[in-house]
């Protein structure tokens, strides 16, 4: 294996790109005081954060299984964005709570211009580093990464609209549009916290695959079970990009093993084709095993 793939330099490069842009707007909210500001250079650790667990689940998750983890280490990918899921809530709640002060007292920004400019800066690189995913993502043909620079073209324009709103502030005079504008980004954040976390926290208690997937399995098994009698008891669940699927096969108590056996290559394969990273396990019995309830008469 070569020392860096490609998607490893590209989640790497995310990090970079999202702590030098961090530095910079820190550096401007420093300078000015604005909280709308700070919370546009805090927006920034969501992406460092999704960059992180992009980079996990490259490096850890993808790790094949061993002795240790014989089911693999796909959640390590689900674990690491529900902790940073967590440290975003936090940077955001901090935000809500300078706001709030910024209500009660709004005050006058100090060097504006030159933090406005700074901070203008950031989104250049960010909207740069954007281009970059959005292009290596169609090359690629990686919806995710698309999606992550999709996610960072939204990131730079919020920061316009923050660069406008404390443009008005500063020229109209109005200290309180700054604090207000820290707010609206504030929930932006918290609503982008909350759904890192909520879609981790469905692959940590096993949710079953999607309706419609789990639709077209129940097709597939009915399709190349020739021979077989009935399949019950299916259930599936996501760990990650990895799905297990499992169920019961019924097939007459006087067919051999080796024909069993190969009834069950069959479905396998043809279930390998619907679902890429997919584990699955069959468990055949005879007839008198049937059942009269959640079955898929073959
Ligand atoms: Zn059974
Ligand atoms: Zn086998």
């Amino acid at each position: 294996m070569p020392l860096m793939s490609p998607l490893t330099k590209i989640a790497t490069g995310s990090i970079v790109v999202g702590l030098i842009v961090l530095a910079i707007k820190t550096v401007a909210w420093w300078m000015t005081g604005s909280i709308a500001l700070l919370s546009d250079a805090l927006e920034s650790t969501v992406n460092v954060a999704t960059a992180i667990a992009a980079l996990i689940a490259i490096r850890v998750a993808a790790r094949p299984a061993d002795a240790n983890h014989p089911y693999g280490h796909h959640k390590a990918e689900l674990l690491s964005a529900i902790l940073e899921g967590v440290m975003i809530i936090i940077a955001a709640l901090l935000i809500i709570r300078e706001a709030y002060f910024g209500l009660l007292a709004p005050r006058v920004l100090d060097a504006p211009l030159e933090g406005l400019l700074l901070n203008g800066a950031a989104s250049v690189i960010n909207a740069f580093w954007c281009w970059i995913l959005i292009s290596q993502g169609r090359k690629r043909r990686s919806p995710a990464l698309v999606a992550d620079g999709r996610h960072l073209l939204t990131d730079v324009i919020s920061s316009v609209g923050v660069i406008f709103g404390v443009l008005i502030a500063i020229i109209s005079g109005w200290a309180i549009l700054d604090p207000i504008m820290a707010l609206i980004v504030a929930i932006n954040i918290l609503w982008s916290g909350w759904n890192v976390m909520r879609e981790s926290m469905s692959g940590l208690l096993d949710e079953a695959i999607p309706e419609a997937i789990l639709e077209r399995i129940r097709e597939t098994i009915a399709r190349e079970a020739t021979g077989a009698i009935e399949a019950h008891d299916l259930r599936t669940r996501t760990a990650g990009r990895a799905s297990f699927v499992e169920f019961h096969l019924i097939v007459p108590g006087e067919m051999t093993v080796n024909a069993a056996h190969d009834i069950c290559d069959r479905i396998e394969i043809a279930l390998k084709d619907i679902l890429e990273d997919c584990v699955v396990t069959i468990h055949v019995e005879p007839e008198c095993k049937a059942k009269q309830s959640g079955v898929l008469v073959l």
